[in-house]
């Protein structure tokens, strides 16, 4: 049976031209980037190069671009590294009630410290109101951490205007966009952050290794004490593959993302518009048009989202009931509860994200597939039974 992936938010495969790139990083050019020798150095020039195609990706300068192990070290320095840099300014926080877990238990450890945290609400379709991020700010605010783009339900947030008023009232601004980079295109400058978190293995690259792009000048402290790597903020010898294929997947999505986003989007709406019509009781959650180009996200009344997403590994297709962190786990997800599901429709929800290998043709096999799955489902559901 063919495999048919639709989890690219999960995580994606490495494109063969990065894993080439990174293989020699392994083998010959092995050297540790500190060593003063010429094999040292090779490997410092790889980083380097790596560093300016990430810099360039999104209007940095080189020296503001940090290598770390995933996004989810580049949340948490960004994160504890501000509060615990600039703690004698004030203490609260600002945050929205949608953030990946990252975010979120970053969040919940400062809280733990003294620190307090505003998780701003968000509307049906999963938008912050600037007009709710203006009120919260007081005084004692130090950051501002709203995700570019949610991994669930895909809907873009206005990163833009927040910054705006992060400017205008002096206060730190960070932004996850884990789900973005590679996919978008993003300028530091226009979004007006502080902070920017990226991940490697969700646009192609490989698995543990990320970046944290920090502005010249913002106060935090280094995540990671040790060695004077990554200009001392973040100690420990540098994951050169890892690094020289984030640099390499940043190449690729550059030349070819205009083109994809095209294809993916119009893969997604044929999706989207499928489910839609051919399954009744269908919701798609997420904004309407402010969403990512891969994502789709419905509740499906009536049938349950881990029992779906069995049926479709049945028939060798991978999809997810919303985050990779939380399927497996019976807890419904906090995102589709923020945009005021009832607990019934969040456990019904699937989502697929779709990516560069795609066809038209595994969309159509979903679209063939999945109702039928429901149906089975709905046959032996007591809910559809009670509703009808
Ligand atoms: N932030 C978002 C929005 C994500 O989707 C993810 C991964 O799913 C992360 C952070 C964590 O990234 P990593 O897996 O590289 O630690």
């Amino acid at each position: 049976m063919r495999r048919i992936y639709l989890d690219y938010a999960a995580t994606t495969p490495t494109h063969p031209e990065v894993a080439k790139t990174m293989l020699p990083h392994f083998t010959e050019a092995f050297g540790n980037p500190s060593s003063i020798y010429a094999c040292g150095q090779e490997a410092k020039g790889a980083i380097e190069e790596a560093r300016a195609n990430v810099a360039n990706l999104i209007d940095a300068q080189d020296e503001e671009i940090v290598f770390t192990s995933g996004g989810t070290e580049a949340d948490n320095f960004a994160i504890k590294g501000v509060a615990d840099a600039n703690g004698s300014k004030g203490n609260h926080i600002i945050t929205t009630a949608i953030e990946h877990h990252a975010v979120l238990e970053t969040c919940h450890f400062l809280e733990t410290k003294g620190f307090r945290v505003t998780y701003l609400p968000v509307d049906e379709h999963g938008l912050v109101a600037i007009e709710d991020v203006r009120k919260a700010i007081t005084n004692q605010t130090i950051l501002i951490s709203v995700m570019q783009a949610n991994n669930e339900i895909g809907t873009n947030e206005p990163i833009a205007e927040i910054g705006k008023i992060a400017r205008e009232t002096g206060i730190y601004f960070h932004t996850d966009a884990v789900q973005t980079i590679g996919h978008i295109p993003i300028s530091v400058d226009e979004l007006g952050v502080d902070l920017l978190s990226m991940s490697a293995h969700k646009f192609y690259g490989p698995k543990g290794v990320g970046v944290l792009y920090i502005r010249k000048g913002t106060k935090l402290l280094p995540f990671m004490h040790g060695g004077e790597q990554e200009r001392g903020r973040r100690a420990s010898t540098e994951n050169v593959p890892g690094i020289v294929g984030f640099g390499r997947a940043v190449e690729l999505a550059q030349q070819e993302m205009s083109e994809e986003t095209e294809r993916i989007t119009y893969l997604r709406d044929k999706l989207i518009n499928g489910l839609l019509g051919q399954i009744d009781h269908t919701r798609l959650n997420g904004h309407p048009t402010h969403r990512l180009p891969n994502n789709v996200n419905v509740s499906i009344a009536f049938a349950e989202g881990e029992s779906m997403c069995l049926g479709l590994d049945l028939e060798g297709i991978c999809a997810s009931t919303g985050s990779a962190c939380s399927s497996g786990s019976l807890e419904a997800s906090h995102v589709l509860l923020a945009l005021g599901l009832p607990h019934e429709q969040a456990h019904a929800s699937l989502r697929f994200s779709l990516g560069k290998w795609n066809t038209e043709e595994e969309i159509d096999r979903v679209l063939e597939v999945l109702p039928q799955i429901v149906a089975r489902l709905r046959a032996m559901s007591p809910l559809l039974k009670s509703h009808e």
